[in-house]
């Protein structure tokens, strides 16, 4: 089975001026890219050929051999889901509601405290990462994974993430990760995506 690059749910320009469109060009077109062709000549003539992403991530997981499969594995299966927790919409729906919002408040005790450990979770990955909002058996956590490590393969079901890796801000922030962060939680954050991720979840 041949992996192919998802297309971007809005144009290259459309979360300007938050992200450019040479960030996106570049994060989506070369980076994105490149992991979905270097995992389809990793499985190429190989036994996971036939197997979904996800099937291919469980088998690969925590297997010394399998690092290089499991990492570009990982960073595709990671980046689809990443560009769907962000909308040019954002300002229409700036704030989780519902059953969301509700969840968030028991488990966070507020929106004010969740926003604060998701802002730790991404400031405080050293090096390249991830920050995310999961369902963990029932119980909304933020947690934070180096590198291409996702929740799914820790029995954690993803709701929200956000690339810390410097190729997600580089260009627009410099080293300023902490202004990305923030202007990701303002300004870019899909809570329909985020919502809906709720809902399917187990
Ligand atoms: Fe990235």
């Amino acid at each position: 089975m041949t992996h192919t690059l998802p297309a971007l749910p809005y144009s290259l320009d459309a979360l300007e001026p938050y992200i450019s469109s040479q960030t996106l060009s570049f994060h989506h077109g070369k980076h994105h890219n490149t992991y979905i062709q270097k995992l389809n000549e990793l499985i190429q003539d190989s036994e996971l050929d036939n197997k979904s992403l996800e099937e291919i991530l469980v088998s690969t997981f925590n297997k010394p051999n399998e690092v290089t499969l499991f990492n570009n594995a990982a960073q595709v299966w990671n980046h689809s889901f990443y560009w769907q927790c962000m909308t040019p919409e954002s300002s229409d729906h700036p704030n989780p509601s519902g059953r969301l919002m509700e969840k968030i408040n028991t488990d966070f005790g507020s929106f004010a405290s969740f926003l604060d450990k998701f802002k730790q979770a991404g400031l405080t990955q050293f090096g390249s990462g991830w920050a995310w909002l999961v369902l963990d058996n029932g119980v909304l956590k933020v947690t934070k994974t180096s590198n291409a490590d996702l929740p799914l393969v820790h029995g954690q079901q993803a709701l929200l993430t956000m690339d810390v890796w410097e190729h997600a801000y580089y260009l627009d922030y410099q080293n300023r990760r902490g202004d990305y962060i923030n202007t990701y939680l303002e300004k870019l954050v899909n809570w329909d995506f985020v919502e809906s991720n709720l809902a399917k979840a187990k």
